[in-house]
Formats: structure tokens, sequence, C-alpha cells
């Protein structure tokens, strides 16, 4: 078996440890006699995964009192529905600040229930940076705050919380949750599909205020009702067991690194080795502000266009996969999420410089 570096933006790569121990576990899971993917989500057995998940993710993120975690499907973009049809009252109005694509996924889907403020955007900068606090122009009895943390695309991370005062902030985390520690009291909801850095696709973690549930307006579905699914334990209906499950053995692996300190520090010596090589000299180009550059989410270009193809080429002969920039910028773009190792990052900066040295 050869397992490469898996450099996708997501569904993207596993920590081994979890998907050799669910290999392990596949066919009977603790001597139940089953696997977890056979198992009713109402049995001990299950409840015994999920109670574990949850109290596991409460401890790597310090999530105080007060808050809800919910285990739900339909991905952040169900979640970019959810947000207004808890939050938004008829007739009332939201901010969202534009930092690229997923933020602006986000705002098209609130329109369809209310009145958007885009409070600040980044267009003018091509979203190459995280627009300054003191420009946003928050609407005074705005419903809520909705940022994207990380921009997958445009590699875009804030390393501020911004402070909306009295107004819950509400944050799409998905492309960098677990990467850091997160003062989760300063938001009201943080909302994030797995597939990056907590486990398979098919499971959205939503973390939400108490005092935010409760509001839905009445054409809600069941489904994405906050309270609805707090009160029956994120199983209004059947949950994604395989997926909590394999969140739950993500989380156990976090804390054997140590947790979110031990974890960031790792990333940021990934990020630093990456774009380290990227600043080197003129071959490849990265735009965002150093300030704002994402630490899981790394785009960049070379000089010429042309030369994409045999640098993807040669990567993929080194095993260093999923390298190819999103259609909708072009480029490369290397996603080093918690799952990537060192030695990934380590293989493709050589990669870049042998690169340089032959077409430079
Ligand atoms: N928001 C962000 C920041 C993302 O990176 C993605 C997926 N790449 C999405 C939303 C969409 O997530 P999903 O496909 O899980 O709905």
């Amino acid at each position: 078996m050869t397992r490469v570096y898996n450099f996708s933006a997501g569904p993207a790569a596993m920590p081994l440890p979890v998907l050799e121990r669910a290999q392990a576990e596949l066919l009977d899971w603790h001597g139940t006699g089953m696997s977890v993917m056979e198992m009713s989500h109402r049995g001990v057995a299950f409840t015994s995964i999920i109670e574990k998940a949850e109290r596991d993710l409460r401890d790597l993120l310090a999530i105080p009192g007060g808050y809800r975690v919910l285990f739900l499907q339909g991905g952040a973009l169900a979640q970019n529905a959810a947000v207004p049809l808890n939050l938004m009252a008829q007739g009332a109005i939201a901010d969202y600040v534009d930092t690229g694509h997923w933020s602006q996924k986000s705002i098209a889907e609130a329109r369809k229930y209310g009145d958007v403020n885009v409070a600040a955007s980044s267009a003018d900068a091509n979203y190459t940076c995280v627009p300054a606090r003191s420009t946003w122009n928050l609407s005074p009895h705005a419903a809520y705050v909705h940022v994207t943390t990380n921009e997958t695309i445009g590699g875009v991370e804030y390393f501020r919380i911004p402070d909306t005062g009295d107004v819950p902030l509400v944050a799409d985390a998905s492309s960098h949750i677990l990467s850091r520690p997160l003062d989760v009291a300063k938001f009201g909801v943080i909302y994030a599909g797995a597939q990056k850095n907590i486990g398979p696709a098919g499971l959205t973690v939503v973390i939400v205020r108490d005092d935010l549930l409760g509001r839905a307006r009445r054409e809600c579905p069941s489904v994405l009702d906050y309270a609805v699914q707090a009160k029956a334990g994120s199983m209004f209906n059947t949950p994604s067991t395989f997926g909590i499950y394999l969140a739950s053995l993500t989380f156990e692996w976090l804390a054997a690194q140590g947790g979110l300190d031990a974890i960031e520090r790792q990333n940021v010596a990934k990020a630093n080795a990456l774009y380290a090589q990227i600043d080197r000299s003129g071959f490849y180009r990265n735009d965002v502000r150093r300030a704002d550059r994402s630490r899981m989410s790394v785009p960049f270009f070379l000089r010429d266009d042309r030369l994409n193809g045999p640098f993807l080429e040669g990567a993929e002969a080194r095993g260093l996969v999923q390298l190819k920039g999103h259609r909708a910028v072009g480029g490369m773009r290397a996603s080093i999420y918690n799952a990537m190792p060192l030695d990934g990052v380590l293989k493709l900066v050589d990669w870049m410089r042998e690169f340089e040295r032959e077409h430079g």
C-alpha cells in the first residue's frame, strides 16, 4: 500500500491512525459484533459514541457552558440557510462580511430569507485580505453578523475575532476549525462541514449559544431548527452515525497530539515553510496580505501558467496529489489541514525548489 500526500481542499486527508483504528473496528465495534454503520443510533453503543464525541469536542475547543453542540447533515451550505431561518425574524436585517467565494455563497442564500447588508467587502482588494473591523458598516439592529473565518479558495483567514458587541457573531469555520484554539464565547454560532478537519463529508458540526435557540421561523425545516435538534440530541432524524464515529476518533487523535495549542504549533511550522518557499523568489506567488494568509488553504501561482501542467505531473509522480487550484482562480492550492504532516509540506517545498531550478 502506498499512501500519498493529499493536498485536497475537502474531502481531505484524514489522520492515518484514525483510518487504521476505524479499519480495525470496522466489522466488530468493541465486541458488539457489528459495525458502527449497522447500529441503531438510539442504542447504548452509539449513544456512548456520540456522547464521547461531544465531550471531546467540548474539551478540545474549551466550549463554555451555555452552548449546544449539534451533529447535523447538509454541509455548511445547509447552514447558510439554517442561520437566517433560525436567527432572522421576518423583516429583520443581517450583516455579512464579504471576503470571497464562500461568504458570497452565504450572502446569496441569506437573501432568500431577508435583508442582507454587506457590511464590508474586500472585493476592491481582489479578496486578498480581511477588511479591517474599523471599516465595517454594521446595521444598528442586525439579527447577527456573519463571517467566513477561513476562505478556502482565496486563502484568507481571520486571526482576530471581530467584536460585534451585543449582536451575535456567526462564523462559517469549515476550513480552519480545530486548527488552533478559538474563543467560542465570542460567537453566537459556529458551523463547519466536517470534511476538512473533522472527518468525512456528510457531517456538519454546529455550536450554538443557548439564547439563540427557539427563535426559528415557522417555515424553518425541522431538521435545520437548532432548538428541535438540540432537544433531540441531534437525533430529530437519523444522524450521520459513521461520520460522528470518525469525528470522535479524530478528536481523540487531536487530544493525543496535545490538543489545539500543539496542533497550532505544527500548523504554523507547516504554513511558514510553505509561504517561505513561495516568497523566496519571483517564481511562485501568493497575493494574500501577509497578516491574513491562511494556515490551512494556501493558493499559489507559477510565474507562467503553461508550467502548471508539468508542475502537477511532477508532483503527482512524487506522491503529492490534488494540488490543482480551484477552477475559479486557477494556479495551485495546497490545503494543509491538521492531518497533513510537516513531512508532506517539506516534500512539496523540495519539489517546488527542484521545479524552479529546472524552469526558473
Ligand atoms: N464554506 C466553506 C468555507 C467551505 O470551504 C465549503 C466547502 N469547501 C463550504 C462552505 C461548502 O461546504 P459543504 O459542501 O459542506 O456544504
